[in-house]
């Protein structure tokens, strides 16, 4: 087999949001297809990248009252870590706000306008004239042409279903600052994937054996249209400051790139970080070998059916124009479902990374499940929580780690951890004479079904051999053998055995497993299995350690517990009623705790209606330390815009705030001086209790006060409603 090459890639998670377990369908699917293809000895660079520009980021870090290099940085951080802990082993990890990223975008974007593929036209939007800023359509919301229904998305309706244009919305606001957007113009740049020769280029490349899954290349005929008669338009790649992200070249930084162009370019740019490490630490890699034609390497895009269109139309065509190599291979997955429904919030079954691992749930099991449930397809994938349990319990323990934990022991005490000689082709070892013979001639199905992306079939496949190896030791019984002083050969011969067929089912899933698989080869005293071992045997006479634990079963209240960790309290889900926690959910982080910040607080002149005992007149009063919904209600608590900010002469923590509740404004002293600048605050959103009793201060009167989250170390994080949230609106 000649020793391929091979530059492979996830899709880059946007730095604005943590790493779920649908993230983790593809890190897994991909991490387990590298592994394997390492196993095999060929060259193999696995690398991604936290996808960082675009609006979201720019507003978010804006209302976290940071730089968007400040946020960007710190959720690299929460999804390197998330990586790190699922045992997704990226070769190098990256960012698409690299300089990196920035030279190769320039030389792609030049390289396009010398060959004429670059157009500029005026492009009417909407703009938010409060906020000087072009909206992207998901920050538009408005009454639904069709039912009139309140707060809708500018593409479809979810109360009636009908979809549109957010040029049709009635009454449309933008969700950034509630101004009525207005209609504005301003120049664009296309990448003109109308030009005959990118279409000419695209109805080739897409129907070329192995691009793309079959139905992928379906769907790309159906997008690309009858020949003669093209349906691709012209892609916008231009957006308008304010934008975090690249300036186009000789555009004064009025223009910067679109997100989705520099996206994809940040594959390139993580692998030339990572060719340029590994040069300092002294291994050369051929960076022009895997990024220009020409050369035989493979160029492989792991991603999700969603973003099919960018990676199978966009990218592609812009890589052939600008003189780059083009994909081998787009490998589209389907998404997660979660008990059988789309993941959610308030079911609990939005389930983040970082969750999992914080409740003491295994990660290789959740690799394993994903690994038998994958295929080569882009069906949606089911995350069935009671089968997850049995299935892990099952095949894991029940089958895979019972085998050595019933042998390896004897082998320890009885024969000084040394290996004795197989029953290999007889010696009475019914029902399995061929068993070993069989389970190494299985390598070759075995590889090419993870070649393939067939995962779940080469589960079942080492699984079914899992059982024979079973039926062997139940067949031969050692514990029986091990109570008969002249069966003491025998007792040796089938632990020798068995351990032999352990070692390979480690080998056939180390791709999947690969802490296990590090502690089997700890405790076998091997050094680490790679694929061509399975021709190998543990020969008698090697010493093996004692065998240590290797896996935990899982139980059904962790699943829960993980369920109930990721349930969030939203008003009107049946939640507990009154749980503080339903106030503390918009956080940036719901484990910190909520409290009020304000001058106010640290000398009350009236205790707030929350931490106010209840009194004999009260209906039913709640045990101590809860109150009663009735309790709770009397708080009011109300969505307000800071219409201004500003510091406070004389008072180095406090700022004095202007608050808008839709119409009505009040003046609140807070001291988040250390975590806000003024300015900043200014248009956001937040949260204020409004019926708290005014206080006179020495700058001045308290009207009230506005909630935020503090913990344990610096920050103080105020709070957010979700997109869509008015002043004035009532919090409950
Ligand atoms: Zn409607």
């Amino acid at each position: 087999m000649s020793r391929r090459r091979i530059l492979v890639t996830s899709a880059l998670p946007y730095a604005n949001g943590s790493i779920h377990l649908g993230h983790l369908v593809e890190y897994i699917q991909t991490d387990i297809w590298v592994r394997f293809q390492r196993m095999q000895g060929h060259e193999i660079h696995y690398v991604g990248a936290d996808d960082t520009h675009g609006t979201p980021v720019m507003l978010r870090a804006e209302g976290e009252g940071v730089t968007p290099e400040a946020l960007i940085e710190r959720v690299w951080h929460e999804h390197k870590r998330d990586f790190d802990a699922f045992l997704v082993g990226f070769d190098h990890y990256y960012t698409t706000n690299s300089p990196e990223n920035r030279a190769y975008c320039e030389q792609i974007y030049g390289a396009l306008q010398a060959t004429g593929l670059i157009a500029r036209r005026p492009v009417e939007q909407f703009f938010d004239p409060v906020r000087e800023l072009f909206l992207p359509d998901r920050y538009i919301k408005g009454e639904c042409p069709k039912c009139g229904a309140k707060d809708q998305y500018g593409d479809s309706c979810e109360t009636c279903g009908a979809t549109y244009s957010p040029t049709d919305l009635v009454n449309p606001y933008s969700t950034v600052s509630g101004a009525a957007p207005v209609r504005r113009e301003s120049e664009h740049f296309f990448f003109r994937l109308s030009d005959p020769r990118c279409e000419a280029f695209l109805r080739a490349w897409t129907q070329q054996q192995g691009h793309l899954q079959p139905e992928a290349a379906n769907k790309m005929l159906e997008w690309l249209g009858e020949p003669g008669e093209p349906k691709l338009a012209d892609w916008d790649i231009s957006r308008d400051a304010p934008y975090f992200g690249f300036p186009i070249p000789g555009t004064e930084g009025a223009k910067f790139f679109y997100v989705w162009l520099d996206a994809p370019v940040g594959y390139f740019a993580s692998f030339a970080r990572h060719v340029e490490r590994r040069a300092a630490e002294g291994v050369s890699i051929e960076l022009d070998h895997f990024l220009r034609p020409g050369h035989d390497t493979e160029l492989i895009h792991f991603i999700g059916k969603d973003i099919l269109y960018f990676h199978a139309l966009f990218w592609p065509a812009m890589l052939e124009h600008a003189g780059y190599r083009t994909p081998s291979r787009v490998f589209a997955h389907g998404f997660l479902t979660v008990n059988g429904e789309k993941m959610s919030k308030s079911r609990g079954t939005f389930i983040t990374a970082a969750s999992y691992i914080t409740q003491g749930l295994d990660p290789e099991w959740l690799r394993y499940y994903y690994a038998a449930k994958l295929n080569a397809t882009m069906e949606d994938i089911d995350l069935n929580l009671a089968d997850f349990c049995a299935r892990v319990n099952s095949d894991l323990v029940g089958k895979y780690v019972n085998i050595a934990s019933r042998c390896a022991g004897f082998i320890v005490k009885r024969f000084d951890g040394r290996i004795g000689t197989m029953a290999h082709g007889g010696a009475g070892a019914a029902p399995c004479p061929t068993l070993l013979d069989d389970m190494r001639a299985a390598q070759g199905s075995i590889a090419a079904l993870y070649d393939a992306r067939e995962f779940g079939k080469a589960m079942r496949e080492v699984m079914a051999l899992a059982d024979r190896a079973n039926q062997y030791v139940d067949h031969e019984k050692p514990w029986e053998l091990a109570r008969q002083p002249d069966q003491e050969a025998r007792l040796h011969e089938v632990c020798s055995t068995a351990l032999n067929l352990f070692r390979l089912l480690t080998l056939y899933l180390k791709p999947v497993l690969p802490r296990v698989a590090r502690d089997v080869e700890a405790f076998l005293s091997i050094p680490p299995l790679v694929w061509a071992d399975a021709t190998s045997i543990l020969a008698p006479g090697h010493v093996i350690e004692p065998y240590r634990h290797l896996l935990q079963r899982v139980d059904a209240k962790q699943t829960e517990a993980l369920v109930a960790a990721n349930r969030e309290n939203l008003p009107g889900s049946g939640a507990a009623p009154g749980a503080p926690a339903a106030i503390a959910r918009t956080g940036p982080d719901a484990s910190v705790a909520t409290k009020a910040v304000g001058k106010a607080t640290a000398t009350p002149a009236t205790p707030s209606a929350a931490t106010a005992p209840a009194t004999k007149s009260a209906p039913a009063a709640a045990p101590p330390g809860q109150l009663t919904i009735d309790e709770f209600a009397r708080v009011d608590l109300r969505i307000a815009r800071i219409a201004s900010a500003e510091q406070v002469e004389g008072a180095d923590k406090l700022v004095r705030i202007t608050l808008d509740l839709g119409g009505e404004t009040r003046t609140v002293f807070a001291g988040i001086k250390s975590a806000y600048a003024p300015e900043t605050l200014v248009g956001r959103l937040t949260v204020m209790v409004a019926n708290l009793a005014p206080r006179k201060m020495k700058f001045g009167v308290s009207e009230g006060m506005i909630l935020a989250a503090s913990g344990e170390g610096p920050g103080i994080f105020l709070l957010s409603p979700d997109d869509g949230a008015l002043p004035g609106m009532k919090v409950k």
